[in-house]
């Protein structure tokens, strides 16, 4: 069967990063999208362009600087610190609300205009953090939403819905990838590429996750 040519919504972090790989080898030609949105750290954009750039992969960055300006979030106000712990009700001040709803609703429009019906998000419900736009049933029906909105048939993947980080580390590996997403991806809310600065929810997750996968390993 001849291979189709995908679109992945790109953030250069650990999770879009091993999407990208798993999307190489199912797919014929990758288009990534990355969104500017007024990131603190806009090494994450430098990141995303790096990987693409060696991998040989198209690349497009998006201004939604919009979103930052309508949704106050830790990630791009430099007054707001990251919740380390998330909050016991609600969700924590790391969500950006609309940003998946957004993105991949972008990245729809211009798979469409390229004749592109595959689109890839590293979104998951088992690391979801507490975001709603990482949940299973957001994106089946945001699927719905695209293809009635431009009546064009549209296909969501989410290689990562279902797994959880030392499974994403697992993917990585069994990829061949792992020394790539380990050293030249970008996770951190601190905007540290590869280890990070170790403290952040976000850096603890990745660690945690690397941890349990070398310890699967070694067994
Ligand atoms: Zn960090």
């Amino acid at each position: 069967m001849k291979k189709e040519n995908a679109v992945i919504i790109f953030s250069g972090g650990q999770d879009s990063t091993t999407c990208l790989f798993w999307a190489k080898e199912k797919f014929n030609e990758i288009i990534a999208i990355s969104f500017d949105y007024g990131q603190k750290h806009s090494l994450e954009l430098a990141c995303a362009k790096d990987i693409c750039e060696k991998q040989g992969v198209e690349h497009h960055i998006l201004d939604m600087s919009l979103l930052n300006q309508m949704a106050p979030n830790s990630l791009t106000r430099a007054d707001m610190k990251v919740d380390s712990i998330a909050p016991v009700v609600g969700t924590p001040n790391t969500f950006v609300d609309g940003r998946n709803l957004l993105f991949i609703t972008f990245g729809a429009i211009f798979a469409k205009q390229r004749d592109i019906h595959h689109i890839i998000t590293g979104v998951s419900q088992s690391d979801y953090s507490g975001y709603p736009d990482c949940r299973d049933i957001f994106i089946k029906s945001l699927n719905v939403t695209l293809e009635l909105s431009m009546d064009y048939k549209f296909v969501i993947h989410t290689p990562l819905m279902w797994i959880d980080k030392a499974e994403t580390w697992e993917m990585a590996y069994n990829l061949g990838v792992l020394d790539i997403i380990r050293d030249e991806t970008l996770t951190c809310y601190n905007g540290i590429k590869g280890q990070g600065c170790g403290d952040c929810p976000a850096c603890k997750l990745r660690s945690n996750g690397y941890d349990l996968f070398n310890e699967g390993l070694s067994k």
